[in-house]
């Protein structure tokens, strides 16, 4: 029987002993999730867990193109059907280099309990390459793309597979991969979401994981009586969701601090405003520069080179860049400055050691697959509108967006308030998102 912590986690272990991402996230649900299994009759003794985290498919390909000198060059390409209990397998493609089996089996399975928390009909799933799109050109970037789709469409369909972007695709790659899958499959369908305005795409889509991020963090402040207004945010990142998490805290009367990349981060300290982040979203979606060259045009902003922004006094702390980006140091940095909330954008981005040290101290503290699901329910909302044949306007999308994050917020409520009033918004978001798939699985039988 896996119904106590340490038995499931060896068992665990013993398969995916090789993948410390997928541990990890793994982990951090089964140390809620499992307590809530053994307390109610219906999940006790079933295995779910075990079966949710055995990815239902994966899938692996070779991925040869030729670059711009004639080269060929291969990569390898991959999608993970983690779990289509609740609708298809929904989630991102990752291009980056530090791509492998298991950072993306981690991201599949955070995206089964975040897709579930939406409210919406999406399975999870994720799926990418180790390619680096950095420096490359766009016709490289073309005939990556256009590669990678002539295998993984065969494994996809809109009523399947709906993949879409994440770090290093965006835009550009889901228009390259989009045009690959509608030559070959003979047919114009919403099978990628993040689609372009003029073929498909969802209005506020490019916005959502940031706007959907604070949106959430705003339900967390009001929780205290507080919000925005003339708070200190510091932010990690500056591609999709850091840009639209800054342009929604200015929005709403805060002071955005910092912006970061692999190589270190600016420190603004009078604020990035929405001009500078006008020249920021340039910069880094059309001249695709690097976070430092900010200096040039803004003299008095600071880049620190090679660290991450944590060390900053601030109110409010955004990690929107990567996976495990801030740790037990930076949170207790964080802590000793005051920081009193901490809303994940990017998937995963604090450590366990990290998260332990928010709890301990009670601020508020959101995981990214609470926080950061905006990004797929929008996605979701461009599926319905593909269905339905029509666009719905930018203040309708954004409307049915803050009730989804309000929802997901009150989700984690019902699941994670603790006897002392405190809001564990990680407990919640996992048991939340466990319980919707759960009984469909159950309902479903052993397949
Ligand atoms: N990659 C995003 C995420 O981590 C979005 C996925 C999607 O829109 O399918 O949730």
């Amino acid at each position: 029987m896996k119904n106590n912590i340490e038995e499931f986690l060896d068992l665990v272990k013993q398969r995916n002993g090789h993948e410390p991402e997928f541990l990890q996230a793994v982990e951090e649900v089964a140390e809620t999730v499992i307590p809530y299994i053994v307390e109610h009759d219906i999940y006790y003794g079933k295995n779910i867990l075990l079966r949710m985290v055995e990815p239902e498919r994966v899938v692996t390909f070779r991925v040869c193109w030729v670059d711009d000198s004639g080269e060929i060059q291969v990569n390898r390409g991959y999608r993970i059907q983690m779990n289509s209990a609740i609708g298809p397998y929904k989630g991102g493609l990752r291009f980056h280099p530090t791509v492998n089996m298991s950072i993306l089996k981690f991201l599949a399975f955070e995206q089964v309990f975040k897709n579930s928390l939406t409210t919406l009909p999406m399975g999870g799933g994720k799926g990418g390459s180790d390619f680096d799109p950095k420096g490359k050109s766009d016709n490289e970037i073309m005939r990556f793309c256009h590669s990678f789709m002539s295998e993984l469409f065969r494994h996809i369909g809109h009523n399947t597979d709906i993949p879409a972007g994440d770090i290093g695709v965006g835009a550009r790659e889901i228009g390259f991969l989009f045009g690959m899958y509608k030559k070959i499959s003979n047919g114009f369908t919403g099978v990628l979401t993040g689609k372009g305005m003029s073929w498909g795409g969802s209005l506020i889509r490019p916005e959502a994981t940031g706007y959907g991020n604070v949106y959430f963090a705003q339900k967390m402040l009001e929780t205290k009586g507080d919000s925005f207004e003339n708070k200190k945010v510091v932010i990690s990142g500056s591609g999709n969701v850091a840009q639209y998490a800054a342009e929604k805290v200015i929005q709403l009367g805060g002071k955005v601090l910092t912006l970061s990349d692999s190589s270190g981060y600016i420190y603004d300290k009078d604020g990035i405003d929405t001009d500078k982040l006008a020249f920021v979203m340039q910069l880094k979606n059309e001249k695709r520069g690097r976070i430092s060259e900010y200096l040039e045009t803004y003299p008095n902003a600071e880049f620190v080179k090679g660290k991450t922004p944590w060390e900053v006094k601030c109110d409010i702390a955004l990690p929107c860049a990567t996976q495990n980006e801030l740790n037990k140091a930076d949170a207790k940095a964080l802590l000793s400055n005051g920081c009193i909330c901490v809303s994940e954008g990017a998937n995963m981005p604090s450590t366990k050691e990290a998260i332990a040290e928010f709890h301990k101290a009670k601020i508020l503290f959101a995981p990214g697959k609470a926080s950061n699901a905006g990004g797929v329910a929008t996605s979701g909302l461009e599926m319905t509108q593909n269905s339905l044949r029509f666009n719905w306007t930018r203040d309708e999308v954004d409307e049915k967006l803050k009730d989804i994050m309000s929802n997901i917020h009150d989700s984690c409520i019902k699941f994670g308030k603790d006897e002392d009033g405190y809001i564990d918004y990680v407990k919640g978001a996992n048991i939340a998102g466990f319980v919707k798939v759960a009984d469909a699985m159950l309902a479903q039988g052993v397949v």
